[in-house]
């Protein structure tokens, strides 16, 4: 493609781009495909000869577009609800067009800069100390993963000693993300030693049964490593009480790594400080702008207090990639499984700028509205009832019946195409789970959802 090529389809993709999103309420957000079908549409091998861009953009129209499920959706009410912003887009666009790989500090040096600088911006939004070190990766999982080594590692010295890691325990809650679990199994701690603690009637870990959990496995040679609470648990967004958690961890010696990849943001709002006590406390935080802080997957940032923790267990420098030292200067493969790293700090910057602390504040206020308006309407339906607290964005209700029933009514709504909501069981009930949180979302859009739910409700 030539520049000139590049400048034509550019413009019409920005154009394109515009288009959907001023016209994006008119889709379905689930699409309507079955298993097999957009491969089947695809030719079963590639192309030999070079194809036309127009071809290409008309193939993704008619083939990939109808295929997908829109997260980007107004009415997308799912999983926890996400945005791309105009912003965060175009950012990646540029990400694209200087193609940074920031291995080490020369290979990319305003990327590496640009994370530290936004990742320092963004704690101070926080409320969290200047200890902290914060690293991007692409997911929450990944971000808990490394917390986890560095979690390990902080514990080693002694159980090197005794060669005892397979000793090693990992304590979270019974409605913690499966990442806790996958990161520990990951690293080899054993399912065996990931300890699910059961939860109270909110749903937030029961710290009475962590302490029992933690003295039986001491009594049985085991050796806290890690302890992970949520703050904005997927399930029904519970908070986890960090604070009596930090003493246990404190005082078994064990690493406290919090999650709060979906609620991180809201400790930017002063009414939603008290869920955060405690976190300023913690050795790790993960929280994911990705989720509801405006910027388009993937970005996920985890603090750590004790960076070298982190880098003790995996820092490893191949010749060809010694460099100069200097105190300011960080290489980020020592924070890293992985070697290469993309510009993910471009597109928070411009979102972070473009919004302002004041703007997504803002959004996540009204966001956190639009849940407690939802919520006083299932309360006044008799029909329905509500299954946990609703603290930020996510509101968590049933209809009075069985579990079928309520499936049936979940799959009808996403089989309209209307909206897209998920599920969660809990104490063997079936639970329909709204979440709001995309950028575009209006109290009509959450209105008219609701409106056809109860239809549905017959
Ligand atoms: N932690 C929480 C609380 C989540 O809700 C999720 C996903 O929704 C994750 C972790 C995993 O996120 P990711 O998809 O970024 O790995």
């Amino acid at each position: 493609m030539t520049t000139e090529e590049f400048r034509a389809h550019g413009h019409e993709m920005v154009e394109w781009i515009a288009r959907y999103l001023e016209t994006v309420r008119e889709r379905r957000v689930l699409p309507e495909v079955a298993p097999g079908e957009v491969f089947d549409a695809l030719p079963a091998h590639g192309p030999e000869a070079p194809e036309p861009f127009a071809r290409i953009m008309a193939d993704f129209e008619s083939t990939i577009l109808p295929g997908s499920t829109l997260w980007n959706h107004p009415r997308f009410f799912s999983y926890f609800s996400v945005s791309s912003t105009p912003e965060s887009m175009l950012a990646e666009l540029l990400s694209a067009a200087i193609n940074q790989n920031g291995i080490l500090w020369k290979s990319g040096p305003a990327l590496t800069e640009l994370e530290q600088a936004t990742l320092g911006w963004l704690r101070e939004w926080l409320g969290l100390p200047e200890r902290f070190f914060g690293v991007i990766y692409d997911t929450a999982s990944i971000s808990t993963m490394h917390a986890l080594i560095a979690a390990r590692q902080a514990v080693a010295a002694e159980t090197r000693e005794s060669g005892a890691p397979a000793n090693l325990t990992v304590y979270t809650s019974e409605q913690a993300h499966s990442s806790v679990e996958k990161g520990a199994l990951a690293l080899g701690f054993g399912s065996a030693n990931v300890r699910k603690i059961a939860s109270d009637g909110e749903f937030r870990m029961d710290v009475a049964a962590l302490e029992r959990a933690i003295e039986e496995d001491r009594r049985d040679g085991k050796r806290p490593c890690a302890i992970v609470p949520s703050i904005g648990a997927t399930p029904t967004a519970a908070i986890d009480p960090v604070l009596n958690i930090l003493s246990l961890a404190r005082a078994c010696g064990a690493w406290l790594h919090v999650d709060a990849a979906y609620a991180g943001p809201a400790a930017l709002l002063e009414e939603c400080r008290w869920m955060f006590e405690g976190w300023e406390q913690a050795d790790s935080v993960v929280m994911n702008p990705q989720k509801w802080m405006l910027v388009n997957v993937d970005c996920s940032v985890l603090y750590l207090a004790r960076r070298e923790a982190l880098s003790g267990a995996i820092s490893l420098t191949p010749e060809y990639l010694r460099t100069q030292s200097d105190p300011r200067l960080v290489n980020y493969m020592d924070y890293s499984v992985a070697l290469g790293r993309r510009f993910r700090a471009l597109k928070l910057w411009f979102v972070m700028r473009s919004y302002g602390r004041e703007g997504i504040a803002n959004m996540l206020r009204e966001h956190n509205a639009m849940a407690q308006w939802l919520e006083a309407q299932v309360r006044a339906d008799a029909r329905f009832e509500m299954v946990a607290p609703v603290h930020l964005s996510l509101v968590c209700f049933r209809l009075r019946g069985t579990n079928e029933v309520n499936q049936a009514l979940m799959d009808a709504i996403n089989a309209s195409g209307f909206a897209f909501l998920s599920h969660t069981v809990q104490n063997g009930k079936f639970v329909l789970r709204f979440a709001i949180g995309n950028y575009m979302t209006t109290r009509e859009d959450v209105a008219e959802t609701w409106q056809r739910i109860q239809a549905l409700a017959g």
